[in-house]
């Protein structure tokens, strides 16, 4: 039975409601009316529910379409104005105990090279990143309660932390481990990681469990209820996703919903991100044995539903897509992208032999750093290297509070100012420095708030100066 708040796996992710939500997608994929009155309701900026989202999702009229796409577009411009955050993943240790058909990590790959990064290897790897210019981190581990302990993880965080190399400095580290206890949960929560994200990968439970033969992993509801317990334990920025290829799209596109649903409900406090990957080649992957890979429109439509849906919510987009699928993506709704990045164990430091095969899967997106951030600033987008709102006690309710009301955009345009200017002044080539400085020139004017244009005039000549790391 439905159950939007009950902490139980199954009556949060009802298969009947899914089945049932789908089903009523599907009648009325032409009906018009229906689609307008969902389309004016989501022009209110205040979401919509996962069954009309499913509604607009098989939409068929195009003329339908092409409004959604426009609206997804103004309500990433309303919340979040031209920024987007950049970040990089951080790979501690390959080692898992898992069998997950669908990634090399898996414990029966004896192909792969298993590598755990040590405390040494680790200040190697984040300087190389600081020295790239990032200042957000994801950090990914196997599971492997022997390799990768909690412990392990804890140390990781405080070693990164740590680091100041010349004038970088890593102040958020967003943490992806397997699903744990609720105490565990607080040992990150007080080590002070940024958002706690856990991929579902599909919420269909049949499916899930042939996906998860074996291992921890395999435990459907321990797994889909980690959020709830990450919340108990203190955390308010959670993110949610799941990997499009595994299953019918459709059918976790409605679940994601219904987890989101269920979080806000619940918990109090909606997702703080949603990551949209697809399924990707990879040491012993091959994504063709996954029949259920979408194409680059429905991926496309995806991001732009889910842009209406749950305005509130950080879009993710990782270097899993290629240029073009990003930078369209870009124009319907995500909010965040990494850069720069590499998937193998200590591939930051020296990059990875043919042979060693370490890495979660292939990179489509291999640009520079700089050259994605060249590129962002070429389509009028505002690299940020902001991480603000974690550091100003901006997380959980009182984030969500700051969007609803519109007011994130006045802390997220001035902030990417800032962190962009940062950027230029120690990273960025001279091409991307010329582009970056002309952006900033153009933005200035649009900061609304004389008080706060003052400061960040003033700001951008402190950091001219040398000094560093300025936020509202
Ligand atoms: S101000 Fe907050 S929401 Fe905006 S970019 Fe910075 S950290 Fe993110």
């Amino acid at each position: 039975m439905y159950n939007v708040k009950s902490k139980i796996a199954t009556e949060f992710i009802d298969n009947e409601e899914i089945l049932e939500t789908l089903e009523y997608a599907k009648k009325n994929k032409n009906n018009r009316q229906l689609i307008n009155e969902i389309l004016e309701k989501a022009k209110e900026c205040k979401g919509i529910s996962h069954r009309e989202a499913a509604v607009l999702l098989e939409c068929e009229l195009e003329d339908e379409n092409e409004k959604m796409y426009k609206l997804a577009k103004e309500i990433k411009q309303r919340f979040y104005g031209n920024r987007i955050v950049m970040f990089a993943p951080l790979y501690l240790s390959n080692y898992c105990v898992n069998g997950c058909t669908y990634c090399p990590y898996h414990h029966k790959n004896k192909h792969i090279t298993r590598k755990k990064l040590t405390q040494e290897e680790i200040e190697k790897e984040v300087i190389a990143l600081q020295d790239m210019g990032h200042k957000r981190l994801a950090l990914e581990t196997g599971e492997d309660p022997v390799n990768n302990p909690i412990e392990y993880v804890l140390e990781s965080i405080k070693t990164i932390y740590s680091i100041k190399h010349k004038n970088g400095a890593i102040r958020r580290a967003n943490v992806n481990i397997a699903a744990t206890t609720v105490e565990n949960y607080r040992r990150l929560k007080d080590a002070g990681i940024g958002t706690y994200i856990l991929f579902q990968e599909t919420y269909h439970k049949k499916t899930y469990e042939e996906l998860h033969p074996t291992g921890p992993k395999h435990d459907y509801a321990y797994h889909t209820e980690a959020m709830d317990r990450a919340m108990e334990g203190g955390i308010d920025d959670v993110g949610l996703g799941v990997l499009y290829g595994l299953n019918m799209y459709r059918y976790d596109f409605v679940g994601l919903l219904m987890h989101a649903e269920h979080l806000e409900a619940a918990m109090g406090v909606g997702p703080h991100t949603i990551s949209v990957p697809r399924i990707r080649p990879a040491d012993d992957i091959n994504p063709d044995e996954f029949t259920n890979a979408i194409s680059d429109e429905i991926f496309a439509k995806i991001v732009a539903v889910l842009r209406i849906t749950v305005p509130y919510t950080g879009l993710i987009v990782s270097t899993r897509e290629s240029q073009k699928t990003r930078e369209k993506v870009l124009e319907l709704g995500v909010s965040q992208i990494s850069g720069g990045s590499s998937t193998s164990v200590g591939g930051y430091v020296e990059k990875e032999k043919e042979e060693e095969n370490s890495a979660q899967f292939d990179v489509n997106d291999t640009r520079t750093l700089d050259e994605i951030v060249n590129w962002l600033l070429e389509k009028g987008h505002i690299p940020s290297f902001c991480t603000a709102c974690y550091r100003e006690g901006r997380t959980g309710d009182r984030f969500m509070q700051l969007v609803k009301s519109g007011q994130i955009a006045n802390c997220c345009q001035p902030n990417a100012l800032m962190t962009l200017k940062e950027y230029l002044e120690d990273y960025a080539s001279e091409d991307t420095r010329r582009k970056g400085e002309e952006v900033i020139k153009n933005e200035i004017p649009r900061i609304p708030n004389e008080k706060v244009k003052k400061i960040v005039l003033e700001n951008l000549e402190n950091l001219h100066e040398g000094k560093r790391d300025f936020r509202f």
